[in-house]
Parts: structure tokens; sequence; C-alpha cells
């Protein structure tokens, strides 16, 4: 292999240079099989589409060690309900390293269990192989306990990387409460120590306001995405929130703007994506990570439209954001912005909380914004928590008359074939 001035760089953090390869070159073929053949796409997914193909590959990655070699702390995280808003106000850059690569998986095999969902074998592979730069380039990760197969996972990892785990509880009481808001107290001298930086009331505020920044501008995506015109596809849509987790938060934020700008361009000048009698999709359930763009490719060529993704991976990044400005509006008290920040994330549904009622109701409150003909339940294999919450979906819907369709799948592409018969006959009951 001919040695670049990058592959040079990256020998030096210990990367396997030769499988991150393989693992690039998947994603752009992936890429260009799925997303290049749109037609009429808008223009500003020029940004989205460039920073994908870089994941695993240049300019974001060049950027972290540029930031590295200037003293900054990089942290990997993995879950919604971990603040962005601590790791920033510390002067430190947080990704989310949720993986959705396949080939990996074998390698995870070799310590994990088979039976235990595939982004969790993802993500634990590309630690183990040292095939993902951002592994090599993390100070620490930031572990939660949430789901048994990640609450058991970063035991294991220790011995690769260091991690800090934050407890998350499992119910949304007031001791519930108060334990998170102290596990959030922990992250923040967690970070204090790592950076030797203070994080104050001011900090804390800076870094809300870049945090709200960026849920607003995907709030405003979503917003468009209403349109009975539709400006911008699924799969296009998709595409822009896996950007956000590994990207530049406030560059990825203005890029988001300009997206929408060209959204509303579009919505006035009646040009939309797809014929406006396309069945409206909503996707809802586990998490999609790069490159785990299947399930919208098939629906979407299949002739219906995902006009909105109630997922970790979509709208639950950016619930409600205006709320989170009534306690990040005083600056004067960190210990208390603190407790309203950790209540704040507190509202995030997610199904290892129980009861878990909020979900079905932001689920159903989408799905009337959006308009939408049917619903697509996503379980990844093995994850036992959202595929058991789909029995409390499936009644709800039926009940509101909106067909609901429950899909379990993995990161390969075995299924396809199938998944497209099943599909096209879901969306038969739908027309
Ligand atoms: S579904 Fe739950 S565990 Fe998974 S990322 Fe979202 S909040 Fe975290
Ligand atoms: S998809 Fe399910 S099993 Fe996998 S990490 Fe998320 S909650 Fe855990």
């Amino acid at each position: 292999m001919k040695m670049t001035a990058q592959t040079s760089e990256w020998k030096k953090i210990a990367l396997d240079v030769g499988i991150q390869n393989i693992i690039s070159d998947d994603f752009a073929k992936k890429h260009a099989m799925i997303y290049q053949g749109q037609k009429n796409r808008p223009k500003a997914m020029a940004y989205f589409d460039q920073a994908a193909l870089n994941t695993f590959k240049a300019r974001g990655v060049e950027e972290l060690i540029e930031h590295k070699k200037n003293g900054s702390k990089i942290v990997g995280t993995f879950c919604t309900f971990v603040p962005d808003e601590i790791i920033i106000a510390a002067g430190a850059i947080p990704i989310r390293l949720s993986a959705g690569t396949e080939l990996s998986i074998a390698d995870a095999e070799i310590i994990l269990p088979r039976e235990i969902c595939p982004m969790i074998k993802s993500f634990a592979g590309l630690i183990l192989a040292k095939s993902s730069p951002y592994f090599e380039l993390v100070d620490f990760l930031v572990g939660e306990t949430t789901c048994d197969g990640k609450k058991k996972v970063w035991e294991l990892l220790q011995q690769y990387i260091p991690v800090h785990v934050m407890e998350l509880p499992q119910k949304k009481v007031l001791t519930a409460r108060n334990l998170w808001a102290r596990e959030v107290f922990l992250l923040k001298e967690k970070m204090e120590i790592e950076t030797g930086n203070k994080i104050t009331a001011e900090s804390l505020t800076r870094a809300t306001q870049i945090v709200m920044a960026k849920r607003n501008a995907l709030q405003r995506l979503a917003n468009l995405r209403k349109s009975s015109l539709l400006p911008i596809s699924g799969k296009d849509a998709s595409l822009v929130y896996q950007v956000a987790f590994l990207d530049d938060i406030r560059r990825f934020t203005s890029k988001v703007e300009i997206l929408c700008d060209e959204l509303e361009k579009r919505i006035k000048e009646s040009e939309g994506v797809v014929d406006s009698s396309a069945p409206r999709i909503m996707i809802t359930g586990c998490p999609m990570v790069m490159p785990d763009w299947k399930l919208h490719h098939i629906i979407e060529t299949s002739g219906a439209v995902v006009v909105c993704d109630d997922t970790c991976s979509g709208a639950r990044c950016h619930i409600d954001p205006a709320s989170a400005s009534d306690w990040s509006a005083d600056p004067s008290d960190v210990a208390t912005q603190i407790k309203a920040l950790a209540d704040w994330y507190l509202n995030i549904p997610c199904p290892c909380f129980t009861p878990g009622y909020c979900e079905v109701l932001q689920a159903t409150q989408m799905a009337k914004d959006h308009k939408v003909d049917g619903v697509i339940y996503y379980v990844l294999q093995f994850c036992h928590g959202f595929n058991i919450e789909y029995y409390k979906f499936e009644k709800h819907f039926n009940d509101l008359g909106i067909p609901i369709f429950k899909v379990q799948s993995d990161y390969s592409s075995e299924d396809t074939g199938q998944l497209q018969t099943r599909i096209a006959a879901f969306l038969e009951i739908i027309c």
C-alpha cells in the first residue's frame, strides 16, 4: 500500500490502516449506490455527502488530530442521554461513536456473544481491531447503564480504552431524577479533572447555546418535512442526522440552516422530491447510524417516502428544544443549571425506562404532525427493549387507525430481498 501523509499520520495513532480502508471503501460503495441515484436532491446535501464519505477517512479526523495537538480532549459518547453541554463547557469535543458497520462484528464476536445487538458489536469490534481512527483519538468514552448489552460491554472494553460510566436510572420518579442529577454532576467533575478547566455557569450557558442552536436547526429541518410537498427525501434527512454525530457542531449547525433555507425556497416554488401521492411513512424504534441506510432505501425505492424519524438518530435528539431555554437563561448558579439540565435530559423517550409511555405519546404526536399514512417500527436484532415495546406501539397505532409494521434486522444485506417483499406488502395495505 502506498504510504500517504494521511496514512503515516494515522499509523501514529496506532490505527490498523488496512482494515480501516476496507471499511471506508464499503461506506463509499454503499453511499454511491443509495444516495447518488436520487433525483432532484437539494444542492446543500453536497456538504453532508462529503461529510459522510469523510467518516473514517479525512477532514473530520484530521481536524480532531489538530484539536488534540492544541490540547483539546476528545470524548466518545453512545447515547442521547449523555449531555454534550457538559463536555463542551469543559472545552472538550464530544463525538458520538455508535457504529453501523457489519464489517467489525466478527472482531467483536471474539470476546462477545453472538446474541447481542449489532450496534454494540459494531463499535466494540472497531475498538478491538483498532480499525476506527475515532477510538484511537478519544481520551476516554462515556458509557451509560441503559440496556443490559451496553451496561456489560463497558466492563469488557475498560481493558482496551478508559470508560466513564454514567448510571442512568430506570424510572422517571423523583429519586431517579436526583440520582441522574448526581451523575451529571459527576460527569462535570470528571471533565474538570480531565481537561483542567473549571465548568462555570458562564461556560455552561455558552455550551448550552451552542447545543441548542444545533437542536433548533434540526427542529427546523423536521418541521419542513411536515410539508405535503416534500422538499427532501427521508434518506437525505437521515444522513443529516447521522452526520450530526461526528461533525464540528458549529459548522454542522450552519450547514443545516443553509439546507433549510434551500428547502423553504423549494416549498415556496412547489418543488418536491417525490409525487405528493407517495405514502408518507414514519420510522420509529432503534437508532440507525452510518452506514445503516438499508431501511430508508428500501422504503423509498418501493414508492413511499419517510417523512419523520422518531429515533435517537432522528427527532429524539432535539425533543422540545425551546424548553431548554428556561434553565439556560439564568447563568448565575451552575448547580441549579446542572439540575435543570439533568431534568431536561430525562424527558428523552427511551425503552430502557419503565414504565415507558412517553415514547408512544411522542410518536403519536409526530405521526399526526407529519400526516403519516403508516409507521415502520425498526428493531435491531437482539434489542429486547425496543422489541418488547412494540406491543404497546402496535396496540396504540391500531387504535388510532394508522397501520404499523415491525421490521427486525441487522447490518447485513442478506435480508434485503425479504424486506423488500414485506415492505411492498405493507405499502399495498396503506394505498
Ligand atoms: S434509545 Fe435509549 S439507550 Fe439508545 S441512544 Fe436513545 S436514549 Fe440512549
Ligand atoms: S439498539 Fe437496543 S440493544 Fe442495541 S444498544 Fe440500543 S438499546 Fe441497547
